[in-house]
This record gives C-alpha cells, sequence and structure tokens, in this order.
C-alpha cells in the first residue's frame, strides 16, 4: 500500500512555515506499513492543488492532503477536491451544531463563512477533531486535514485506524531500529559494519547528527529477528561506540545510572555557558542529584570559583587539557564535567583553531580530558561540546564500580 503526500499553503513555500507534518505523518504510516512514494508541496492556488491531485490520484493508492481546510478565503484544499471528483461540497447539520456549540463554548461569533468549516465532499466520512474546529475527512481514496499541527496529530492516528481496518486490515507495519553511536567517524563505522547487511529485505542508512550518527534500519515486522541477530553483530564490533537505541538519551542514561549511584553531580562550563546545565536541568527528577552548573566563562572566574592557579591558565592557556582538568577537579562533586573550547567565529589560531575543545570528566577519584576538533558555527560546536560531554560521562560512569 502506497500514498503521496500533498502539503497545501503557500507559507510552506516562501520559508515561512517549517513542513513538520509530513514528518508526522511518515512515522504514522511507517507505524501501519503504508509507504510515502512522494511528498508535494503546492501553494494556495485552486488550480496547483487540483493539479497535484490528479497527479497523484494516476500514480499512488491513496492520497493525502494537510492544510487549506480552514475558513479564510485562501484555505482552497475542500473545493480543490470536490472540482477534482466533481462532487458537491455538503453540510452535515449535526456537525455544523456541534461546530456552532464549540464556538460558543469558546464565546467566539460564529459567522456565516464558518460553516466553510464542516463543509466535505458529498460522501465523504469525517473524523472527529477533539481539539479544534474543522474535521478531517476522506472520501475516494482522498484524505484531508488541517495544516494545524496538534488537529492533524490528532486526526491523523484515528484516520489510519479506520482507513486501514476498512482497506487493508492484513498490512506488514514498518519496522525500525535505530543505534545511536558517537565517537567513530562514519567511513570507519561503515567499514566495520557494512558486512552484516546481506539480506535484501533490511535497508540500512547512517544519518549524522549533533550527538553522532544513528544506525537506522527499516524492514517490515516480519524480519524483525534478523534485525535483532544484526543489532547482536554491530554491539559485538563496536559496542563501546554505542550510545544507546531509538529515542534514548544519553542524559536520560546518566540519569538511571546516578539513581543507583546516588552521586552528586556539578557542572563548570566555559564555552558551552550554560547550555550543558540546561540540557541536564531538563531530566525530570535530576533535582536530587544535580548539585550546580557554574559557567566559568572570564579566566578571573576560573580562578576565583574553581581555584585555578594564575600560572596554570597562563603557561597552557584557557583552553588546554591541563585548564579541563583543572576545572573539574575545582568542583565539589562526586561526578563532574568541565568544558573549555574556541567556539568562534573569531579567537582562533593556528595552533588553537576555531572547533578545539577540551573536556574534563571527573568521577569520583578518577578524571580524564578529551580534546575534540568539531566542526560547525559556534552554536553547532557549543552544542556538539555539551552532547559529547555528557557521552564521555556515561562511559566513564559505566565503567565505574
Ligand atoms: P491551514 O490548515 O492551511 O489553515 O494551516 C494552519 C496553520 O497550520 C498554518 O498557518 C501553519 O502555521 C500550520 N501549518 C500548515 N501546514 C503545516 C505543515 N505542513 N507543517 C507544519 N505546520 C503547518
Ligand atoms: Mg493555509
Amino acid at each position: 500500500m502506497k500514498c503521496i503526500l500533498i502539503m497545501v499553503g503557500t507559507e510552506l513555500l516562501n520559508g515561512a512555515t517549517l513542513d513538520t507534518n509530513s514528518v508526522f505523518m511518515a512515522e504514522e504510516l511507517n507505524k501501519v506499513g503504508i509507504k510515502i512514494d512522494l511528498k508535494l508541496t503546492v501553494g494556495d492556488s485552486l488550480d496547483k492543488i487540483i493539479n497535484a491531485i490528479s497527479f497523484a490520484k494516476k500514480n499512488t493508492d491513496l492520497v493525502i492532503l494537510s492544510g487549506g481546510l480552514g475558513a479564510t478565503d485562501d484555505d482552497l484544499t475542500k473545493k480543490a477536491i470536490s472540482g477534482f471528483l466533481n462532487k458537491k461540497l455538503t453540510v452535515d447539520n449535526v456537525e455544523l451544531e456541534e461546530l456552532k456549540k464549540k464556538f460558543l463554548d469558546l464565546n467566539i461569533e460564529f459567522l456565516k463563512k464558518n460553516h466553510k468549516e464542516v463543509e466535505k465532499p458529498e460522501g465523504a466520512i469525517s473524523i472527529k477533531n477533539d481539539v479544534g474546529m474543522a474535521p478531517a475527512f476522506y472520501v475516494d481514496g482522498i484524505a484531508a486535514f488541517p495544516g494545524v499541527p496538534k488537529e492533524l496529530y490528532n486526526m491523523f492516528p484515528k484516520f489510519l485506524k479506520y482507513y486501514t481496518n476498512k482497506f487493508c486490515p492484513s498490512l506488514d507495519p514498518i519496522y525500525i531500529k535505530d543505534i545511536i553511536v558517537s565517537g567513530i567517524p562514519e567511513s570507519i563505522l561503515e567499514e566495520k559494519i557494512k558486512e552484516f547487511f546481506v539480506e535484501p529485505e533490511i535497508e540500512y542508512e547512517f544519518l549524522v547528527k549533533d550527538y553522532g550518527i544513528i544506525v537506522r534500519m527499516q524492514t517490515t515486522d516480519t524480519y524483525k529477528n534478523t534485525v535483532e541477530k544484526i543489532k547482536e553483530k554491530i554491539y559485538n564490533s563496536i559496542g563501546e561506540y554505542i550510545l544507546g537505541e531509538d529515542k534514548e538519551k544519553v542524559e536520560d542514561k546518566i540519569f538511571n545510572l546516578l539513581k543507583k549511584k546516588k552521586y552528586t553531580f556539578s557542572v563548570a562550563e566555559s564555552c558551552t555557558g550554560g547550555m550543558l546545565s540546561s540540557i541536564i536541568v531538563g531530566i525530570p527528577g535530576i533535582s536530587e542529584f544535580f548539585k550546580e552548573g557554574l559557567v566559568t566563562y572570564s579566566n578571573d572566574s576560573k580562578i576565583d570559583r574553581l581555584k585555578i592557579e594564575k600560572n596554570l591558565i597562563e603557561r597552557h592557556g584557557a583552553v588546554s587539557k591541563e585548564v579541563a582538568e583543572e576545572m573539574v577537579k575545582g568542583l565539589n562533586t562526586d561526578i563532574g564535567i568541565s568544558t573549555t573550547g574556541i567556539a568562534g567565529p573569531n579567537g582562533g589560531s593556528e595552533e588553537k583553531p576555531v572547533g578545539l575543545v577540551y573536556i574534563g570528566v571527573k568521577v569520583k577519584n578518577k578524571v580524564k580530558s578529551f580534546k575534540f576538533n568539531f566542526k560547525g558555527d559556534r552554536e553547532k560546536i557549543r552544542r556538539k561540546t555539551a552532547l559529547h560531554s555528557l557521552f564521555e560521562l556515561y562511559k566513564m560512569l559505566e565503567e565505574d564500580e
């Protein structure tokens, strides 16, 4: 079973709105086993929407539209579908009364043009909108949803349930397994694991992210066990670089270890300037362990707050292995992280280029430092520093007895 997505909205073409709806729909469609053949984006123009529908109808099983279902003049999706199918737009009285009640409950005046929100082509079935006004609908192989993300999120799963039960009850859902790795270059990673992918049913790809690389295996539920076997081989080959699976986050894994070990946790940040603390305090329940996050940005602050010797900074520079280690030792804590680096765009030199970062990690009596040469702009370098420092801490915590 295949589909084509049509995203409707001029704002999606001129850069004003990022199309996140198709990402959500892709995930939901994957779960039930419907493959997306193609994704089209069209502006709010009746002819162009009809053209897109006409092309999609000829080339796939199911056409799904998002956007342009509202009450304003630029909302043309319904008109386009009814025009294409040559079916009148009708209003169901029960739905009209429900809509009027929603307006009344919210104390908004119901205008004549709001009728448009419950119009649908003759013979269409509606999908109830629990979080907004206009219901979505399905008719003759075409489904249409509002552009407002929270409304789409509410109705799309309900539609898929209806559609798959009725038209394709025995679909094999798509199965995706992500293995998140860090600290190994993409080319070496590929060399080490590509020999495991011999079955044609298992597609694999590498997705490069700020925090590492996702090894994604995609197949259908039938081949789940084969994926598990490949996963085992990957663990045996590059286990020390594996950060987690699927949507697992490194900070959550640290938190799980902290719950066992009951350690206090502090950080001293220079180049990350609070970003690391911000990630840490994003973990619900971390207050039990997180003691403090110091932004020791200047040399004076490193000297005052972390008791680093002035001449150590003078000898090695603030961005150095020695200073990173002393920074983390200066924290009164069981486990800690320090960051110091050149985030750019200025301040680099031949000896210490932009992107050079030292991270200090302390777990009880053990202190280690790590050197990185990150690529990217200031924001990216700071983000990579924060995420990699958490990964190094996690690995040291795991080794800790
Ligand atoms: P519409 O149903 O076309 O009136 O869309 C309502 C609002 O939903 C738009 O103004 C956007 O803010 C948002 N929106 C529309 N399409 C998308 C999309 N593909 N991804 C994310 N947001 C969207
Ligand atoms: Mg619109």
